[in-house]
């Protein structure tokens, strides 16, 4: 499965804000966005200063990429994800958000599993979770209302979801999950609607990027 296995501090560079792909880190003054902020590259300085000149084309570009970025989701995939949100009745760029929340890595962060989204890609990936009782080892897994997603039993006892509990526990599930630490598992209440989106992203600018 393919992915972007590069500087991820670099995008939030790239983007001029923070992305929170790190985790912890994000929230440190170690963030690379607190100390340089200014596109990447040798000529990142000189381009900074030319941001407000962008023109329509860039700024949907951007805010596309932005959005893959934060959710670790490829071109290919992004653009199947926008065709399926044109099907779906509604709001093309709110069901495109939807769909994006829905992937199960992104279940598993914000059900506080994991502290970032490329953590749980990975923690999904080496197949520590379940959903509906089935060991479910693809991050792109679209989760459904009532699915059940649940750390395996044999990965409970692991170290790392031992100290997980902690961690967990200062992390608010969003309305659409609901979350069962003694089990480790949660629930999906309902499908996750534009107001559930914790990132800053214009959804508008993306719909208008794949409609010229
Ligand atoms: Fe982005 Fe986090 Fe790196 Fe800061 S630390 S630049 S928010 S990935």
């Amino acid at each position: 499965m393919a992915r972007y296995t590069g500087p991820v501090c670099k995008l939030c560079r790239r983007e001029g804000e923070k992305l929170f792909l790190k985790g912890s880190r994000c929230l440190s003054p170690k963030c690379a966005v607190e100390r340089r902020n200014y596109p990447p590259g040798q000529h990142g300085k000189e381009t900074s200063f030319r941001r407000n000149r962008s023109s329509d084309y860039s700024l949907q570009l951007r805010e596309k990429q932005k959005a893959r970025r934060i959710y670790h989701v490829l071109e290919r995939q992004f653009r199947r994800y926008f065709s399926d949100a044109l099907r779906r009745p509604g709001m093309t760029g709110a069901n495109l958000l939807s769909i994006l929340e829905s992937r199960l890595d992104n279940a598993v962060y914000r059900l506080g599993f994991a502290e970032s989204r490329a953590q749980a890609r990975q923690l999904v990936q080496h197949g520590h979770f379940n959903v509906n009782g089935r060991r479910t080892n693809v991050p792109s897994f679209i989760v459904k209302p009532n699915d059940v997603v649940e750390v395996r039993d044999g990965s409970r006892k692991r170290p790392y979801f031992k100290a997980l509990r902690d961690f967990a526990g200062e992390v608010a599930p969003p309305e659409w999950l609901s979350r069962d630490l003694n089990t480790m598992s949660g629930s999906v209440v309902r499908l996750p609607e534009r107001t559930d989106v914790e990132m800053n992203i214009n959804e508008q600018l993306i719909v208008e990027y794949y409609s010229r």
